[in-house]
């Protein structure tokens, strides 16, 4: 149990933030140290356990990219956020998030990859951006556990990776001391609206009112329902489920985390490999399937073939939340005063935590819209009222 996790029924806040993961977490945290009051966040089971506890904590956006546009600027941000997140958590909790700054490496292990590494590298090198071109005796030096039959690799040292299950911890700490009430347990049922104002939420545990609400349910935000109920939902997020293995590895295979266009591998400071991942519409079904886990050891052990010999440690699965459009849904509610969302981050929340944080909480303190958002508004999608 978190310091501030209350058991009575708060009956009002300034802001209700619904959904403790990375995203609801990082902005209570955001509002509270910008002076926010009464900030409620509500959990409808325990802190941090779903996608957010799942991912890879890779914090790579130039690894994948093949376009400078608002999302690459967006997921840049972020990461370049990091330093300064990881070390002020640091010194609020006591707790490391092990930002590790070792870098990224994406291997071409076909012809068909050598191809689209040589555009990655043109543009990104061609933007200024911080890239480097490996030949195969450069990418084995570097990484001898590699597969010898790699055939060039691009290496991004700005890349790197976040324990997120530490972070996620360290979070939970931060917005306790920072004076967040916390209610887990606690499942929000609907949104009370009143002439086109936010007035409050109800909860399983009764009404709360508040004028204010963010939306950081994760794939869980199409169950939210409007009192009175909207025409149709206004957003549509869906689960996408990604497995991961836990390998054992100690002493450490690789010390970069290591993309093919297939897999990755992630290596921790305890020793822990993980490997990931698969990208499937199952639902809310969160299990671990015997495809899934052979998919993954086939695309690991293509990165690193010694990974055969590695004692599996743990596996799981997670729902990433993911719009229409694949991207995230960020900002103010045009249609409804006082409702904002930061949903639908996907396969990047991890990464978007820190620049989802400050924006939105800049929006509800200071009612000032970063152009950043804009590409990211709820109001690209239909939304319409009762
Ligand atoms: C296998 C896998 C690997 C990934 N790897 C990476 C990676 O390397 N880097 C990266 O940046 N991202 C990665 N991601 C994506 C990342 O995990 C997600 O984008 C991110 O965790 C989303 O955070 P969230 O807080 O929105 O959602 P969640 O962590 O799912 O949290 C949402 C919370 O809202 C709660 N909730 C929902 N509805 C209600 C309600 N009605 N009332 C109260 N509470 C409610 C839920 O219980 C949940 O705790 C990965 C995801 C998976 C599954």
């Amino acid at each position: 149990m978190v310091q501030n996790e209350i058991d009575s029924v708060k009956h009002s806040a300034d802001v209700v933030v619904i959904g403790g993961g990375v995203i609801g977490l990082t902005i209570a945290r955001s509002l509270a140290q910008r002076g926010a009051a009464d900030i409620c966040l509500i959990e409808r089971a325990s802190i941090g356990r779903e996608a957010s506890f799942a991912a890879a904590g890779m914090l790579a956006p130039q690894a994948e990219a093949n376009s400078q546009d608002d999302f690459f600027r967006l997921a840049s941000r972020s990461r370049d956020l990091y330093a300064e997140f990881a070390a002020s958590l640091h010194e609020e909790t006591g707790i490391d998030v092990e930002l590790d700054t070792t870098g990224t490496l994406y291997l071409a292990l076909t012809y068909h990859d050598l191809v689209d590494i040589e555009k990655r590298y043109e543009w990104q090198a061609a933007a200024g951006l911080a890239v480097e071109k490996l030949t195969q005796s450069q990418a084995q030096q570097l990484e001898p556990a590699i597969n010898s039959s790699v055939l060039g690799a691009l290496r991004f040292p700005l890349d790197v990776q976040v324990e997120n299950r530490r972070l996620l911890s360290a979070l939970t700490n931060s917005v306790a001391q920072l004076g967040v009430s916390v209610m887990t347990g606690t499942n929000v049922e609907s949104l009370n609206i009143e002439k086109d104002r936010i007035k409050g939420v109800q909860t399983s545990r009764g009404f709360i009112s508040c004028p204010v609400v963010v939306v950081a349910a994760g794939t869980w935000t199409s169950y939210l329902k409007f009192a009175p109920p909207l025409q149709k939902p206004p957003l549509v997020i869906e689960p996408v489920r990604g497995q991961m293995i836990s390998f054992d590895a100690r002493p450490q295979v690789t010390h970069h985390v290591i993309y093919s266009p297939r897999g990755y591998i992630v290596p921790r400071r305890d020793g822990r490999l993980l490997a990931g991942s698969t990208s499937e519409h199952a639902g809310f079904a969160k299990q671990v399937t015997a495809g899934g886990i052979s998919t993954i050891l086939q695309n690991a052990q293509e990165i690193a073939p010694s990974i055969s010999a590695l004692p599996i440690v743990d596996t799981w699965a997670g729902l990433r939340p993911r719009a229409p459009d694949n991207l995230p849904v960020l900002g103010p509610c045009d249609e409804i005063s006082g409702l904002f969302y930061a949903t639908g981050h996907y396969r990047n929340g991890i990464l978007l935590a820190p620049v989802t944080g400050e924006l939105i909480a800049e929006a509800i303190v200071a009612g000032v819209t970063s152009p950043l958002l804009g590409p990211f508004s709820p109001s690209r999608f239909d939304l319409v009222r009762a």
